[in-house]
């Protein structure tokens, strides 16, 4: 192949995000310097973040500028190797954006450049030992700080941060309750992932369902979502209560400002706790996480799914499967061509 097939950022989005925000483009197959490596990219990973990068507004990367290839966290197959410690041949994690071939420099990018172990296949290590595996491990354990007995609520509990949130809560010995949208990711956290309560916020009223179903209070709040959800849930917080704000993916394609919840005075009634994260910062203790999460998915502990759609011109379809919640597990594209 001599040609590198791209999607550029074309228009930054004003709501919902799809594929007129995108643009096709056919480049040269990049030339390495000393210290990198080519990689020809298999699979992508889509992240509900993706949509905030294309914004121009102050985050915690810099936005993808109008032009750019899309950043995207990716797998790829080293087909040239400048750096002494990467061979051709071996698959490699990194942040290669939406195209064919991608440069990487080992020691740079904003999630690394790591191989991929033997034995762990390129789904596993974009889900579970990926970053949203990692992001539900410290989320949950560093932040929320379940404690065996407790009450834990998790929304996106069928995504791939919230199931694994909530499984890990389960773990320490928690009560589970978990907030998703429709029957069949209901059924999977019920059946598969064994939480203890599961609410439908698509066809049930989630106050008067927690009303029902914590009449005891919640602990911990371990929040993908925002709006409503945070807002009802807030109105059930025990004393001490630990809020992780991990996401708010409810009003990522807002076109106008959000308000923010009316009751936060609930936090200084029960002497709670809310708390933003990023999971960048804890890439330096990210053995810890992948030697736990790998123990508990082989004792059958811990389950996850993911939802691998294929081909290079369904990129930009896929990223807005995450806002419409179309995903069912880790979304994920995978190139064969
Ligand atoms: P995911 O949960 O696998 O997929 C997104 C899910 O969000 C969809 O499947 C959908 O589930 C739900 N959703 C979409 N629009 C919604 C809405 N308006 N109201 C309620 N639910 C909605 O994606 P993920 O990658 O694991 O990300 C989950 C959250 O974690 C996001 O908020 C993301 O930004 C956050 N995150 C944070 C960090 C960090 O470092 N803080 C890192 C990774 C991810 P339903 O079908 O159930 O609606």
């Amino acid at each position: 192949m001599t040609l590198n097939r791209q999607w550029l950022l074309a228009a930054r989005p004003h709501g919902m995000v799809g594929p007129d925000n995108f643009a096709y483009h056919e480049a040269p197959v990049p030339t390495l310097e000393d210290g990198q490596i080519l990689l020809r990219n298999r699979y992508f990973s889509f992240d509900p973040t993706q949509r905030g990068w294309m914004m121009d507004a102050p985050s915690y990367l810099p936005p993808v500028a109008l032009g750019e290839v899309m950043r995207a966290g990716s797998i790829g197959e080293v087909v040239q190797s400048k750096h002494p410690d990467f061979q051709t041949g071996e698959w490699v994690q990194a942040t290669g954006g939406w195209q064919d071939f991608a440069v990487a420099t080992p020691g740079q990018g904003p999630m690394g450049v790591t191989k991929v172990p033997d034995g762990v296949s390129p789904e596993m290590m974009l889900s579970l030992l990926g970053i949203t595996g990692l992001t539900a491990y410290f989320g949950m354990l560093d932040l929320g700080q379940p404690k065996a007995g407790e009450t834990v609520l998790v929304s996106g509990a069928a995504g791939a941060t919230g199931s694994i949130a909530g499984q890990i809560a389960r773990l320490q010995g928690c009560r589970v309750i978990g907030i998703a949208g429709g029957e069949k990711k209901c059924a999977w956290l019920r059946e598969s992932a064994k939480f203890d309560e599961v609410i439908d916020y698509k066809s049930e009223s989630v106050a008067d369902q927690l009303a029902t179903l914590c009449p005891e209070r919640l602990d911990v709040f371990f929040d993908n979502v925002g709006g409503d959800i945070l807002e009802a849930a807030l109105n059930h917080l025990n004393l001490r209560a630990r809020v992780v704000l991990c996401g708010g993916i409810a009003n990522y394609n807002a076109t106008e400002p959000v308000p923010g919840p009316s009751n936060l005075m609930n936090l200084v009634i029960n002497r709670a706790r809310m708390e933003g994260f990023i999971v960048l910062d804890y890439l330096p203790r990210a053995g810890e996480a992948i030697a736990a999460l790998s123990a508990w998915a082989a004792s059958g502990e811990l389950r996850y799914e993911v939802d691998v759609q294929e081909g290079f011109e369904h990129i930009p379809r896929t990223l807005q499967r995450l806002y419409t919640g179309e995903n069912f597990g880790k979304q994920l594209l995978r190139l064969t061509d």
